[in-house]
Order: C-alpha cells, then structure tokens, then sequence
C-alpha cells in the first residue's frame, strides 16, 4: 500500500499514512480532523521541475523551495 504525507489544516501538523487507495479518505493523526490536505512528494516536486514546470522555478538561482534569497540559507539545503 502506498504511504502519503498530510498537512492538517486545523491543527497545522504534518503525518504520514499509509493508504489502501490513492484517494482514500484519511482523519488528521493528532486531532482527527477530516480536513487534511495531501501533500506532493518530494520526488513528484523535484520531477516537475526537471522537466521545465515553471511553478518551482528559481528565477535567480535563489533556493525556490523556501523562499530564501541564497542557496543554503534555509533548511531545505
Ligand atoms: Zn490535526
């Protein structure tokens, strides 16, 4: 069975679950909310930017993930 990262939208904390189905309904691991929210994986994102998604793009060479003016200067790197 496949395992997807969330992102509950009421109590903000991030969990993973493993799934029986892709759009199988989940509750939120810390407050059961039913609002959570799938996020990508880290290889789906970093596939879209390879192949020349502009959602991602780094205009100037700065991190694009976080927001940071350097490469480096945030956690992500
Ligand atoms: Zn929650």
């Amino acid at each position: 069975m496949p395992i997807f990262e969330y992102l509950c939208k009421d109590c903000g904390r991030a969990f993973e679950k493993i799934v029986p189905r892709y759009d199988s309904i989940v509750d939120c691991a810390h407050c059961n909310s039913a609002k959570v929210e799938k996020q990508l994986s880290v290889f789906a994102v970093a596939g879209s930017s390879a192949s020349g998604a502009t959602d991602f793009a780094a205009p100037d060479g700065s991190c694009g993930r976080c927001g940071a003016a350097q490469p480096g200067s945030c956690a992500l790197d």
